[in-house]
């Protein structure tokens, strides 16, 4: 089989490019050479992190890598085959667990037995999905695809201090009923909630936070305050969960140094208030997310309402590895992604 070529300056030029790669390498068997690592973020190449998905990549399918150093921009990945295990990663900095999980969930999804996987590093960190998006948001939707997993907090990591840890446990697809994803209908009844994190901070921070939020235009039914007491360093974001029966979808604003409890608070609600507003079924972060699971299927859908770079560059670099085709409808303020057969 040929090796598939990757251009990691494509698009949106960040480190989904190479958890994609890594993770379609690994299904396909096919060899992976990829250049411009993340050529369009403020520190090119490989970060801690993304050698941790590397490493994890390897651990999975027997594989080997060459090039994976801190700061590489090549990478050649030569996989093995998957093989269902035990797993154990440590990013041994904040980097973000779920973006381990991006990458070796697919193929092991599709391995034949279960297999459980942790991951030390940052559970809460900005830029990434946090612990939450990933057990609410994330899981729920791939579920209905067939692909049901269930993950566990062990503890609490924000960045930059890290620390955290979460399990995983990977059911095999095979084993399963395998629907089509079809997330293509918003919810009509749901209900809006959030969520403050705090860890090693003032009482006043999330007191602000609060008040914030119960200011906000949105009608929020539930503010729940949730002061960690096992994280390493402080941390702080704020949640608002849109729940109804099915599915929850959490959007995430983070407090850092410096940057006041207004800009965190309006950040979070923009997203949640742009989401509303656009009668879209999922948001634009789940949407760039769930593509490579319906490659599997070559079918499903989702309305969602943003058409991010993340989308765009993930079906590009998906393409190059497999026959599937994906079509764009722009309805309104609505986007409907759906996988077709090439
Ligand atoms: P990259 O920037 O290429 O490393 O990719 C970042 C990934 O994290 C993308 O899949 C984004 O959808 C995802 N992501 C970033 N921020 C969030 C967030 N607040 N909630 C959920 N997912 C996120």
């Amino acid at each position: 089989m040929e090796t598939v070529f990757i251009d990691g300056s494509t698009g949106e030029g960040g480190g989904q490019i190479l958890r994609t790669s890594l993770a379609l390498s690994c299904i396909t068997g096919r060899d992976l050479h990829i250049e411009n690592i993340r050529a369009a973020r403020r520190n090119p190449g490989l970060a801690k992190q993304h050698l941790s998905c590397v490493e994890a990549a390897c651990q999975i399918c027997s594989g080997r890598s060459q090039g994976a150093a801190r700061g590489s921009t090549v990478l050649d990945f030569y996989p093995g085959s998957v093989q269902s295990g035990n797993f154990d990663f440590d990013i041994g900095s904040a980097g973000s667990v779920t973006l381990v999980i991006q990458t070796v969930l697919p193929a092991l999804s599709l391995a034949s037995e279960a297999s459980t996987v942790s991951v030390t590093g940052g559970t809460h960190n900005p830029m990434a999905p946090p612990f939450d998006f990933l057990c609410e948001t994330f899981l729920p939707a791939i579920g209905t695809g067939g692909f049901w997993s269930s993950c566990k907090l062990i503890k609490h990591g924000f960045y930059p201090a890290g620390g955290g840890k979460i399990t995983f446990e990977v059911r095999p697809r095979a084993k399963q009923s395998q629907g089509i994803i079809n997330l293509c209908e918003a919810s009509r009844q749901f209900q809006i909630k959030s969520r403050i994190y705090t860890a090693k901070l003032p009482a006043h921070i999330a007191q602000r936070q609060e008040r914030l939020l119960e200011q906000s235009g949105l009608d929020i039914q539930d503010i729940e305050h949730v002061e960690v007491t096992d994280s390493d360093g402080p941390g702080n974001c704020a949640m608002i969960r849109i729940c109804d029966n099915k599915r929850t979808t959490v959007f995430t604003a983070f407090g850092m140094r410096g940057k006041p409890s207004q800009e965190v608070i309006s950040e979070v609600v923009s997203l949640a208030e742009d989401f509303l507003a656009s009668g879209a079924a999922i948001d634009h972060f789940l949407a760039d997310q769930l593509l490579i699971y319906m490659t599997f299927s070559r079918a499903g859908c989702y309305a969602t309402n943003e058409l991010s770079s993340h989308l765009l560059t993930n079906i590009e670099i998906i393409k190059k590895f497999l026959d599937v085709d994906f079509g764009i409808k722009e309805d309104g303020q609505i986007y409907r992604i759906s996988c077709l057969p090439a």
